[in-house]
């Protein structure tokens, strides 16, 4: 049995805070990588259409031999099929590539407000939840312009933001926003793609826990609410990256990683991201 905590959306459904990420893991190597997870005990995939690796998820889930309702699967609408008859048509290729018959979770996965609008995007992604095949949407990237449209223009709460999320990228405003409407933050690249590693302060924590600066970055996450799923296809991270229910950061330790915050990204600006890959 995992030992993962688990948090509950605006609409009811339980997320384990934990997950495994399969963001730049090559097709071809997704299969095994999401078998060693779920051996590790990892019971939350997170894959998007982008990603191209659904196909190795869906594997990974058949060859587990694990019930389906054992398992949360996240997964995100590709930039390329925002307008809502593409949403829905993309929505259906995902549930064939992961060979199952809903999604825990379906996200818009950028907002690209340049180059269509989000709002109609989500109503389709409503019509979708409310078939039954996702048990929860939402939407990554989205800054507090883009929720707050949705606040007012539509009428189901996204039940999580995913935004990128380290101790040099806190986003206290989204995160606060989240806090007052409900809406659970997901942290990507939760140790900052490893930039985070080398930081004298996160290795002092480090060395008064007995742990990796990686388990004290995605402990701060934890405690400060965030669900992560940190990417690693070596074992030994894997196992690593899961040990972080068996110790605790103090107040003090919480504040002076939350000092840390430089607003400093390691991937794309939402609000100047508007590569849109192939459909
Ligand atoms: P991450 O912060 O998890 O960093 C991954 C890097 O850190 C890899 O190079 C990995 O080898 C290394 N690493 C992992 N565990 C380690 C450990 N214990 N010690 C040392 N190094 C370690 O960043 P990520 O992969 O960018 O993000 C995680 C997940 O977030 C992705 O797999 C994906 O599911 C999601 N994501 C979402 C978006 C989005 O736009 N919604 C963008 C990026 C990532």
């Amino acid at each position: 049995m995992s030992t993962v905590p688990h948090l509950t959306l605006n609409n009811g459904v339980e997320i384990p805070q934990l997950g495994f990420g399969v963001f730049q893991i090559p097709p071809e190597d997704t299969k095994d990588a999401v078998l060693q997870a779920f051996d590790v005990g990892y019971r939350h995939i997170d894959t998007a259409q982008s990603y191209r690796n659904e196909d190795g998820v869906g594997e990974a889930l058949r060859e587990s031999g694990l019930a389906r309702e054992d398992v949360f699967v996240t997964t995100k609408l590709n930039n390329g099929a925002h307008a809502p008859e593409a949403a829905v048509e993309a929505f259906e290729r995902s549930l064939e590539r992961l060979d199952t018959d809903y999604v825990d979770l379906f996200l818009i996965h950028w907002p690209l407000a340049m180059l269509s609008d989000f709002v109609d995007t989500w109503k389709a992604l409503e019509d979708i939840y409310g078939s039954g095949r996702a048990k929860a949407i939402g939407v990554s990237n989205f800054q507090l312009p883009h929720l707050r449209r949705l606040l007012v223009e539509t009428t189901i709460l996204p039940a999580v933001n995913q935004i990128e999320v380290h101790p040099y990228l806190t986003q206290r405003e989204l995160a606060a926003f989240g806090r007052e409407h409900g809406i659970v933050i997901e942290a990507w690249s939760p140790i900052g793609q490893g930039t985070v590693l080398d930081d004298p302060t996160l290795q002092r924590i480090a060395r008064d826990h007995d742990r990796s600066v990686a388990q004290v970055t995605l402990r701060w996450h934890v405690q400060r609410g965030h669900v992560v799923f940190p990417k690693s296809v070596t074992r030994s991270r894997v196992e690593e990256n899961f040990a972080l229910f068996d110790f605790e950061l103090s107040d003090e330790d919480l504040a002076d990683i939350d000092a840390l915050n430089r607003d400093e990204r390691t991937g794309p600006d939402p609000d100047t991201f508007d590569r849109v890959p192939p459909a």
